[in-house]
């Protein structure tokens, strides 16, 4: 299974499924950072947008995502002021130029995103910038990897997410290895990269000898990325955390911590919205765990398309019913 929307991208582009035997399954996992972000989240962003001096400020992926009635992008053509930017550090500079407004940057991804919302929170910190907040639904990996293990899902080796792991370096997957005895290889993302993680994980099942290791070696150091694992701990602390999928996983999510809770904008806004309203025959959830794929779904290519997307898995460029519908043939 990999565990990486690049991957799924990947994956499916260089057609990597075609290249091997009919004995070697690839399931695509919850790596997809716009895609395991639940609605609840959504329906919260929008009812922010609908606040009066408030910008919503976001990744351009998760304004189309649909939310219990209505998308980001919907809202924005309503009026409502929800910007893209390519950063959170982009917000804070909205932050600055604009007092009389409150920013929100809406924070999704793994611990490949989060250092850059961590730095934005610092800043802000640092500068006594105010009307900026953080709405999290940062997330990490292993333990939605471990989820997926819990629940019985038969998964023999995880292709482990090379940007991920960039940051993060390489231990966070040992304990998948040593307590579940599933091997773990962090790849890279030309199509040779995904086929040699194959391979080794293949030798690594064909000697029944589950181990964690590095095939992205130009680009993950065992130690990662220092500096950026040092702001993560100092602006963010664990929480327990929705994924779309699998409901709440323990101690899978970031939130800020004490010092910085001022920028958290649960905290700034009282945003109780209703539970969601999740659309029945989309069955992204299924996808993201591996037990089902696109082509089991009764929308795909029909009622949803990437005009026309029912699900996130569906809106999102590393969502692996893109990836299907885009490189796989009817
Ligand atoms: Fe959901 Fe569309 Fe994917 Fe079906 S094809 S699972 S409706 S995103």
């Amino acid at each position: 299974m990999e565990v990486c929307g690049g991957h799924t991208m990947a994956i499916q582009k260089f057609g990597i499924p075609s290249l091997l035997p009919q004995n070697i399954e690839l399931l695509s996992g919850p790596g997809c950072p716009v895609c395991v972000t639940d609605k609840w989240f959504i329906d919260k962003a929008i009812a922010l947008s609908q606040l009066p001096d408030v910008i919503i400020t976001t990744f351009g992926d998760l304004i189309r995502v649909p939310g219990s009635y209505s998308t980001l992008e919907n809202e924005k053509a309503k009026g409502n002021d929800i910007r893209i930017v390519y950063s959170p550090l982009d917000a804070l500079s909205i932050a600055l130029r604009d007092p009389s407004k409150k920013i929100v940057f809406l924070g999704i991804g793994f611990e490949t995103t989060s250092p850059a919302s961590a730095v934005a929170i610092a800043e802000a910190y640092k500068n006594n910038i105010s009307n900026f907040s953080l709405l999290s639904a940062h997330k990490i990996m292993p333990p939605a990897m471990k989820a997926l293990i819990h629940e019985g899902i038969k998964i023999d080796g995880y292709i482990c997410p090379g940007h991920v792991s960039v940051i993060t370096g390489t231990n966070m997957y040992v304990d998948i290895v040593d307590k579940f005895s599933v091997g773990c290889v962090i790849a890279g993302f030309e199509p040779t990269d995904l086929l040699h993680t194959i391979l080794m994980l293949v030798n690594q099942i064909e000697t029944s000898d589950p181990k964690l290791e590095t095939q992205y070696r130009r680009a993950v150091k065992p130690e990662g990325n220092i500096k950026a694992k040092k702001f993560l701990d100092e602006v963010f602390e664990l929480k327990d955390e929705w994924w779309r999928g699998f409901g709440i996983i323990p101690q899978s999510g970031f939130i800020l911590t004490k010092k910085y809770k001022a920028f958290d904008t649960e905290k700034q806004f009282d945003i109780s919205v209703p539970q969601p309203k999740e659309e029945k025959a989309c069955i992204c959830g299924e996808i993201l765990k591996g037990l089902k794929t696109p082509h089991d779904c009764i929308l795909f290519r029909k009622k949803c398309h990437p005009a026309n997307p029912v699900g996130a898995c569906m809106v999102s460029s590393e969502g692996a019913c893109q990836a299907y519908f885009k490189y796989q043939q009817e």
